[in-house]
């Protein structure tokens, strides 16, 4: 750094090498052969997410006085980095880590002692999440899943998709509308968050029907057919659930653009050693300018992207208001990730087709960002409109 730079300060929180270095360990025991095959048999990888538990990084975000390590979401941030800079996949488990969240800041203490320590140590699986539907897409308040009270029961009707993990988890996390919106003041009002118990509403009311998809991705059309669910699992007040994922969601936002930086790094990786070893014509393939720009060019997006999810991680963990910030690290960081994975395809040129590079397998997993959790026309409608101050566009 130079003397002028010394005057300019900006904290980019903690790195934790060690983390980084323990995660790279279990990693190191699933290698690429591992993530393909299971991509060949569309087979959900149990023995990751098991070592991953075991290591206690997915219990990573729960405090310590509920079983957790307590620790930022930095922290969360750099495990799933580096799940992915190693050739690994967290989508599997990567919201046993953060759907809990809601639990923890909107839960009553009972729920807290009764869910966190299981979800900590990895006894049960909350890592679903009912949000999207067939009809409504994204738009969320036009949601037609009811909860309808009756007694000490809500009674479930709807259908949820893509509900990733469905068939891997104890406890799904689901908003449903409890209010119908033409008596509400806001369409955002009415929504409720509700634990569901899977391991008991399977066949008493539920149905969990797997969708086969371009990646493997255990994602699931879930239906409800007047399914019971006791009042106590509400979380938090009744028509409040819509703010309660909001905050959720950008934990989620900040984690899923950390995979993206890890992607990045595999990516730049693999495409510099292939255009170092590569030669044709005489030279290594790297030494054209035209193989070299693009890696350079989206190497140089990816780390300004982590800058921003940096930035977004920080503020979270400071407790401020973070939406945007959010927003625009999962924005950049999957775009990034998906520049660079493109340009590995090419630059491994044909090899880049046969299954055994993996680089086509995770060109695939790598798009995946883009849509979900949220995409890219959706972040651009919420930086145009919340922090431009245009008009709102839909
Ligand atoms: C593999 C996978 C796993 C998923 N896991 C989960 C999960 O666990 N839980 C869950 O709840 N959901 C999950 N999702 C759903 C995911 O969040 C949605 O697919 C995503 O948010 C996009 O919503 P949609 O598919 O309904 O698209 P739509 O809302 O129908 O949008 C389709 C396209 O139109 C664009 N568009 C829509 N409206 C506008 C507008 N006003 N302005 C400009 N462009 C617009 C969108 O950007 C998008 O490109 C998953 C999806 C996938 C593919």
């Amino acid at each position: 750094m130079t003397d002028t730079m010394d005057l300019i300060q900006m904290d980019l929180g903690p790195d934790y090498q060690e983390v980084r270095d323990g995660v790279r360990k279990v990693c190191a025991d699933y290698p690429l052969e591992y993530w393909r095959e299971k991509d060949e048999i569309a087979e959900y990888p149990q023995e990751f997410v098991d070592a991953m538990t075991e290591a206690g990084y997915l219990g990573a975000l729960i405090p310590e006085e509920y079983g957790g390590a307590g620790l930022p979401i930095r922290a969360g941030s750099v495990i799933l980095e580096e799940i992915h800079a190693s050739g690994c996949s967290a989508a599997a488990c990567h919201a046993q880590m953060y759907i809990m969240g809601t639990v923890l800041r909107h839960g009553s203490e009972a729920q807290k002692r009764k869910y966190l320590p299981g979800i900590a140590n990895g006894d049960i699986r909350l890592q679903a999440f009912g949000v999207s539907e067939p009809t409504s897409g994204t738009d969320t308040t036009q949601l037609k899943t009811r909860a309808v009270r009756q007694g000490d029961h809500y009674v479930i009707n709807g259908q949820k998709i893509w509900t990733s993990r469905a068939k891997q988890s104890d406890l799904m996390l689901l908003l449903a509308r409890t209010t119908p919106l033409d008596e509400v003041a806001k369409r955002t009002d009415g929504l409720s968050t509700i634990l569901v118990d899977m391991r008991t509403s399977v066949g008493n009311g539920m149905e969990i029907q797997g969708i086969p998809t371009m990646i493997n991705h255990s994602t699931n059309s879930v239906f409800f057919d007047d399914l019971k669910v006791p009042v106590e699992n509400l979380i938090g007040e009744e028509g409040k659930g819509f703010r309660y994922i909001l905050d959720g969601m950008n934990a989620e936002r900040v984690l899923v653009a950390s995979e993206s930086i890890g992607d990045g790094r595999w990516f730049t990786e693999k495409a510099v050693a292939y255009a170092n070893e590569r030669e044709v014509f005489g030279n290594p393939i790297g030494a054209n300018q035209g193989v070299q720009f693009p890696i350079a060019r989206h190497y140089a997006s990816l780390k300004a992207a982590e800058l921003m999810v940096r930035q977004a991680a920080a503020m979270f963990d400071a407790g401020q208001p973070c939406g945007a910030e959010a927003n625009m690290a999962k924005m950049l960081a999957s775009e990034a990730a998906w520049e660079l994975a493109d340009t590995c395809m090419q630059t491994y040129g044909g090899f880049a087709f046969a299954k055994e590079y993996d680089i086509e397998r995770k060109w695939r997993e790598a798009r995946l960002y883009r849509t979900a959790p949220i995409s890219t026309n959706l972040i651009l409608a919420f930086v145009a409109q919340h922090v431009l101050g245009m008009p709102r566009s839909y």
